[in-house]
């Protein structure tokens, strides 16, 4: 299995799916059980996602940054990528699959802001 040549492996300890590593070259897609259980397009959704958090380096970025982490500047940095990461996905076409998904599940602290994510890919689903 792989997205765009970046290998997709089973792991039960992420939520859904989340990028490891640094970069396209060396970094890999960890995808839970429930991720399968997705409609296909959805899949490819969250697959894009986590692909833009991997060609923006977003891992490197809050690792480098991991003393800010946990503060207002660092959650700041977190809620930039993750629009990042779901305008890219919205780019290939797959916001609307990927709005079901973020609908449906809650957010925590490394999927912060759901309202406001859910409004930024409202806005471009609409501009497409
Ligand atoms: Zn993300």
């Amino acid at each position: 299995m792989n997205c765009h040549g970046i290998p997709l492996r089973h792991d039960p300890r992420v939520h859904l799916a989340q990028a490891h590593g640094f970069g396209l070259r060396r970094g890999w897609i960890g995808v839970s059980h429930d991720f399968f259980r997705l409609p296909a397009r959805e899949q490819r959704a969250i697959e894009l996602h986590e692909e833009a958090h991997l060609r923006g380096h977003h891992f490197a970025k809050r690792l480098a940054f991991l003393p800010l982490y946990w503060t207002p500047w660092g959650l700041k940095l977190a809620i930039a990528q993750e629009l990042e990461a779901d305008a890219f996905c919205a780019s290939q076409g797959f916001g609307a699959e990927l709005l079901r998904v973020i609908r449906r599940y809650p957010s925590g602290h490394f999927y912060p802001d759901k309202p406001r994510r859910i409004a930024a890919l409202e806005q471009l689903i609409a501009a497409r």
